[in-house]
């Protein structure tokens, strides 16, 4: 079976089970010893390889999470300040319908105290926005 596994040190091919390179006598990193080990389906590399340089190799390959944390803490806060209009920390959230019928109660709300003077519409629609915030806030923070 042809294998194409190379030295990082002098680029030979490396044909045979080692732990150094054969043609320029250099250590073979751990993933090369790994990917030989595969390639020609013998047993692992001995334990010595395991132990000590194949865990930290590892741990330190874990990308960083820092980003990602950063993000989901921002995203409930433009979530509930975009429900300043009345739905669209909903859309944000990918929630349209709910987002939707905020907007559209939101509007009839507003209809109502402007034209009607309804007085039970100017006790509801402040209720209204604080739900529509609360709920872009808890949902963006779910999300
Ligand atoms: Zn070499």
């Amino acid at each position: 079976m042809a294998i194409y596994v190379h030295c990082p040190h002098c680029h030979e091919h490396v044909a045979d089970m080692a732990d150094a390179c054969p043609h320029c006598g250099e250590a073979l990193p751990i993933g090369v010893v790994q990917a030989l080990s595969s390639a020609l389906g013998t047993a692992p590399p001995p334990a010595s390889f395991m132990g000590t340089e194949w865990v930290p190799t590892h741990v330190t390959q874990t990308p960083p999470q820092t980003y990602v944390a950063h993000h989901s803490v921002l995203r409930p806060w433009l979530a509930a300040v975009l429900s300043l209009i009345c739905g669209l920390g909903q859309f944000y959230n990918g929630q349209f319908v709910k987002g939707l019928v905020l907007l559209g109660g939101a509007a009839v709300w507003v209809a109502a105290i402007a034209v009607l003077q309804s007085s039970l519409a100017t006790v509801i629609a402040p209720l209204w926005w604080v739900y529509a915030i609360v709920d872009a806030y808890l949902v963006g923070r779910r999300g």
